[in-house]
């Protein structure tokens, strides 16, 4: 069998999690969305079930994909309904609903549910991406009150820049929806803060938080940070060496020869490749742990290997343990070196086997 596998830690998950609605003292909907960022929105949500105040997706095939395995707990759908006639499966499954444009609002409109929605209404704050302009938001709030059907309004929004930690953006964000909000949205819960911002920025109001990356143990932040620093890596992306071989220097490793020797080295091959979701941009240097030791990819990643330095690790041999990325390698470090982001690598896994523990 291969030996390239994914190890998911749902103990760290569990933690992590708690550390989101303790620093906020908030409701905390687990993001789950593109599978768990990559690591099974399944066997995630049933990990943070007893504890998770909903948990929430990106669509409703992801939703009807937890309902159908069993998950109770609310869930929201993070761009609402794609298409009108998903209102009656959300109407069915009681999920929750973002608004975000206006043809939604008249679709809610037009609905009849069996049972009164609860729905997330958006505000375009600054990321201006989805949602209701500030001088738009007081009306579509307004409409949704006025209709018997509608349970409940939260009051959302999504921050555009709360990684950069001395950025005025979220302050204007927040300072734009707090000035719609004081008008017109009393006695409204609100959500604002995604992981940097529950983080980073303490003092934005919260009734209920949304985090996703941090869940999975992956700073947010390019520099450190104290909060961040208290999260447990989840994933750890691990093989081993499949073929060692020494070359003298001058003798090229790998397609393209990128790298080329600059002494006699001896060079590991190890099962891992571009087609598991590791990055092909990864730069000869890019950090690695070979039975808990550190050494350094060489030569291109290909589809199925890489290769790694093991000429200052005489015992790594053949079997070796291989960390690409976990709690000796932190996978934004990797992705910084990358141009990527966490997020993106752990999305990007593929063909590598999940091995689950801490249940
Ligand atoms: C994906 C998403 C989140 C989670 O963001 P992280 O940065 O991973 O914490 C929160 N809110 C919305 C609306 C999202 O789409």
């Amino acid at each position: 069998m291969r030996p390239a596998r994914a190890l998911i830690d749902l103990a760290a998950l569990r933690h992590n999690y708690r550390l989101a609605r303790e620093v906020t003292g908030a409701r905390a909907l687990a993001v789950v969305k593109a599978d768990a960022y990559g690591h099974g929105a399944v066997v995630c949500a049933r990990a943070l079930e007893g504890e998770a105040d909903g948990f929430a997706v990106a669509c409703i095939e992801e939703a009807l994909e937890l309902r159908e395995a069993g998950i109770r707990a609310p869930i929201l759908l993070l761009e609402g309904f794609f298409e009108a006639s998903e209102l009656e499966l959300i109407d069915a499954h009681d999920f929750w609903c973002v608004v975000h444009s206006a043809w939604q609002l008249e679709a809610i409109e037009q609905a009849r549910p069996s049972k009164p929605l609860t729905v997330w209404l958006k505000m375009d704050s600054g990321m201006h991406r989805v949602g209701f302009f500030p001088q738009d938001y007081a009306a579509a709030l307004a409409r949704l009150k006025a209709l018997p059907h509608v349970a409940k309004v939260v009051l959302m929004s999504h921050f555009s820049r709360a990684d950069e930690l001395d950025c005025p953006r979220t302050e204007e964000q927040v300072a734009a929806f707090q000035a719609v909000r004081e008008v017109a949205g009393q006695g409204h819960e609100v959500s604002l803060r995604n992981s940097p911002g529950i983080l980073g920025w303490s003092e934005v109001p919260s009734d209920w938080v949304r985090p996703g990356i941090m869940l999975y143990g992956a700073t947010p932040f390019e520099q450190a940070h104290p909060l961040a620093d208290q999260l447990r890596p989840v994933m750890t992306l691990e093989s081993q060496v499949i073929s060692i071989r020494e070359l003298p220097a001058g003798e090229p490793v790998g397609y393209g020869a990128r790298f080329i020797a600059d002494r006699p080295v001896r060079v590991g091959v190890v099962a891992m490749g571009y087609a598991d979701g590791y990055p092909r941009h990864a730069p000869d240097g890019t950090p690695v742990f070979i039975d808990g030791k550190p050494s350094r990819i060489i030569g291109r990643v290909s589809m199925d290997m890489l290769t790694v330095d093991l000429t200052d690790l005489p015992a790594a041999g053949l079997g070796s343990r291989v960390e690409l990325w976990g709690p000796n390698v932190p996978a934004s470090d990797l992705a910084a070196r990358c141009g990527s982001i966490p997020y993106q690598l752990f999305c990007n896994l593929k063909r590598v086997p999940r091995v689950y523990s801490g249940e």
